[in-house]
């Protein structure tokens, strides 16, 4: 069975864990501002943004490395559901 990324933005505390850990897979380095996934917060908003760019591979590192479970790495078959990545 395929693996998706199930996002939930709300979820996100920004501790770029997700980045650090996608860096360090794809790039060999603890370098987040490479990484394929960016979070960045909204101030105003009192919230975090995630998003994905379109050099992701779909590895699943970051989803499986999130503590918060913004990000969740999950069984899926059909098509995705609206807030779901990949
Ligand atoms: S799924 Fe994409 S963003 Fe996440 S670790 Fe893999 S390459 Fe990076
Ligand atoms: S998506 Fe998860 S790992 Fe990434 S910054 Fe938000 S809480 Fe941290």
């Amino acid at each position: 069975m395929a693996k998706e990324i199930l996002v939930k933005p709300s979820l996100c505390t920004g501790c770029s864990t997700c980045s650090l850990a996608c860096s360090l897979h794809n790039l060999g380095e603890f370098r987040p501002s490479r990484a394929y996934i960016q979070i960045s917060k909204r101030e105003f908003e009192g919230r975090f943004e995630i998003a994905f760019s379109s050099s992701c591979r779909g590895c699943g590192t970051c989803a499986r490395s999130c503590p918060s479970g913004a990000l969740k790495w999950v069984d899926f078959a059909g098509d995705p559901p609206a807030g779901q990545c990949k």
